[in-house]
């Protein structure tokens, strides 16, 4: 996604004073092609070089001083190339050394009786300053000195930078993002003047005007996309409604061996609306594990099928195409012919299975990755779903909607996303969200335990397994090797072993294969085995009631959403079920996480706990989180305001002001960046 086109500018580079070939291929290096890019590659960052009170200064602050300097400097080397100088100065009659490392070059700069600034840390108890930076030019009154710092890798000065950005600015023509109305509604600036301002901050009020105005165009502009594309793909939906059987959909519902919670209902209906509609559904159905999504995208897909069309559910792994292929024929019984498709079926069987589909005897596949390949065709795909969507890449989502031209579209996860980022990526789509839990589940208890307490977790777990009961131990992932995981998992594995015996212990890791893995799922299934010792395999979707025991190795290091997935595998019947979180963390989150886990149940509460934790883009993973890159803008921080973009951008279209003339500038850049956006 591009939000770096706020501005237009037909003037090369080389138009530029001081630039020649050289600077071109720095520039460029830095990303930097055009007018454009020069003003919006912004500071990432403004150091405050005012000058302080040395006296109200705090211990171990970055400080700006001004003195007098009364020693002369003092150069010592040590080592090879490292060197130290020192002198004394008299800031406010306090009497402070001030010391330089690795900056030789200052003896000929520091004379006595000079008048300097200097920026550094503040050691209070020894009265020293740790210099960063030395200035012979002080600040002549107590203004403020924002220094914009610029990532600029050693290419150019940040002087030599900013010079550039001030012709830039006379050169460049920049268009009005927001209306006229809704800048004085909300007070905001001139887009030129506030990237002006930007680049050459004088003080922190204006500063944080700049930033107001600047985050609130790309919010904004960001928000007509999405409220654009959202349009174009209703547009492109279906020429007719989904004609479905309502009475042999109730007649289903009453064979499903419980009642219906009263989200699930109400998320049948919000789909039902949709899909009736002759517009393309796009929505998004949102519920922490065992909320009872599975079911409901069952009853929507039966619906299809009352309605002659095929439906195609997606999932990231084979073992959970497997469980939800075996989970759906038993809902089903004989009234939906389905069938599994995942790149283990192949030869004749997939052969035969793809003709089937082609010719419409398939009412609902099932499947993997596989179903995105140009060689599986549909007869009438009329609804698509996929479950744990952001495992799948923006791409992949877009390549099976694209299958079936008339295809209603319905994204599952169980990653509760916060509100903020509901709004923020999916704003292009309409969001369900199950709150409830099916009756009688009782919360999990969530306890923290040190490895040296292991003994007892063995005690704990043999309790569960007397009750006829059984466990999951889940080891971490350690990013670096998939060798490693395997290792440590087989460790852990040989532990549990010899515990409590080699017959009732399976082990499941990446690198076996899907046969192999298979085949221990299954036993674990049917109970032959007691206790289940994993990677994260069995993160998504897995589903065994009779486990009620999840024992997660290293707790630490997985995030918090990831550990409530795992935690999500138990309490599945209405058995009291048991987490044990194993972590001795070195870091201040580490311990935070643990303790967030034992204290909620609740998937809405620590997403928003991992969000700010670790930040937007951690939270789903860079690749496919679809998340802008905004350059000011803070979806978390600026929530707030994200709303209020939303809400604007939603006006302006409904109320045709986006048409007039004066927005002209603004709709033309919206819609050059929805022909080149990658967002489905
Ligand atoms: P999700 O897909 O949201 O993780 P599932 O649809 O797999 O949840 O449901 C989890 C478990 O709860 C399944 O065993 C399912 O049969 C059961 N379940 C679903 N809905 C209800 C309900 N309304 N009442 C009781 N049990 C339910
Ligand atoms: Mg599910």
């Amino acid at each position: 996604m591009h939000n770096q086109h706020l501005i237009e500018s037909e003037f090369p580079l080389t138009e530029l004073k001081g630039v020649g070939p050289q600077t071109v291929i720095k520039l460029n290096d830095l990303g930097i092609h055009s007018l454009n890019d020069i003003l919006l590659h912004l500071p990432y960052r403004y150091e405050d070089e005012s000058i302080v009170d040395i006296n109200t200064a705090a211990d171990g602050e970055k400080i700006t001083v001004a003195g007098e300097v009364y020693s002369s400097p003092q150069l010592s080397y040590f080592g090879r190339n490292r060197s130290k100088i020192a002198f004394h100065m008299l800031v406010n009659q306090v009497a402070v050394r001030v010391e330089f490392f690795n900056q030789p070059y200052l003896k000929h700069q520091v004379v006595i009786g000079d008048t300097v600034s200097v920026t550094g840390k503040w050691q209070r108890s020894k009265q020293i300053i740790q210099g960063s930076k030395f200035s012979k030019t002080v600040n002549d009154d107590s203004d403020l000195a924002l220094v914009p710092q610029y990532s600029l890798k050693g290419q150019l000065k940040p002087k030599q930078f900013q010079k550039l950005v001030t012709q830039a600015l006379e050169l460049t023509e920049i268009t009005p993002m927001i209306p006229d109305e809704l800048s004085k509604k909300y007070k905001l600036w001139d887009l030129k003047q506030a990237i002006e301002v930007l680049h050459f901050p004088e003080e922190y009020t204006s500063l944080k005007q700049a930033k107001r105005t600047f985050a609130f165009c790309e919010l904004f502009l960001f928000q007509l996309k999405m409220r654009m594309l959202n349009m174009k793909e209703h547009a492109t939906g279906l020429s007719v409604g989904i004609d479905y059987d309502i009475n042999a959909v109730k007649d289903f519902i009453g064979t499903l061996p419980f009642e219906l919670t009263e989200a699930q209902k109400k998320s049948v209906n919000e789909i039902f609306r949709d899909i009736k509609l002759p517009i393309r559904m796009n929505r998004l159905l949102q519920g922490d594990v065992g909320s009872g999504k599975t079911v409901v995208a069952a009853i929507a897909m039966f619906a299809m099928k009352t309605a002659g069309f095929q439906s195609a559910l997606m999932v990231p792994t084979e073992i959970l195409a497997e469980q939800h292929a075996e989970s759906l024929a038993m809902l089903y019984h004989n009234d939906v012919r389905i069938a599994l498709l995942t790149s283990s079926v192949k030869g004749k069987k997939r052969q035969i299975l793809l003709a089937q589909l082609a010719a419409g005897e398939i009412d609902v596949i099932v499947g993997t990755h596989a179903l995105i390949q140009d060689e599986v065709l549909f007869q009438r795909l009329g609804l698509v779903i996929t479950d744990e969507q952001h495992r799948f890449g923006v791409n992949q989502r877009k390549r099976l909607r694209e299958k079936g031209a008339e295809a209603n579209v319905l994204f599952m996860t169980a990653t509760p996303i916060p509100r903020t980022l509901a709004i923020s990526v999916f704003g292009e789509m309409d969001v369900t969200t199950i709150r409830e839990m099916p009756k009688g589940r009782k919360p999990i208890i969530t306890s923290w335990a040190k490895h040296e307490e292991m003994q007892i977790i063995y005690g704990k777990t043999l309790e569960e397994l007397n009750k006829g009961r059984q466990a999951y131990v889940i080891c971490p992932l350690i990013e670096a090797s998939e060798k490693l995981d395997v290792q440590n998992t087989v460790e852990v594995y040989e532990q549990f072993c010899q515990q409590f015996g080699t017959e009732k212990v399976g082990l499941l890791h990446g690198r076996m294969s899907s046969e192999e893995k298979d085949a221990v799922m299954e036993r674990f299934s049917k109970h032959e085995l007691s206790i289940l010792v994993s990677t994260t395999v069995v993160e998504v979707g897995v589903n065994v009631p009779n486990a009620t025991m999840m024992i997660i190795i290293d707790a630490e290091r997985f995030g918090l959403s990831t550990l409530h997935q795992l935690r999500g595998r138990v309490g599945r019947s209405d058995q009291q079920s048991y987490c044990i979180l194993i972590s001795n963390p070195s870091t201040e989150t580490g311990i935070e996480r643990m303790q967030i886990m034992c204290q909620t149940t609740d998937g809405f509460q620590l997403s928003e706990k991992d969000l700010e934790m670790r930040g937007p883009g951690d939270f789903f993973g860079v690749k496919q989180s679809g998340l802008p890159d905004f350059k000011v803008a803070d979806i978390v921080e600026d929530y707030r305001m994200l709303e209020v973009a939303r809400d604007e951008a939603a006006a302006i279209i409904l109320n045709g002001e986006i048409d007039k003339p004066e927005n002209s500038g603004l709709k033309n850049r919206v819609q050059l960046e929805l022909n080149d956006m990658e967002i489905d």
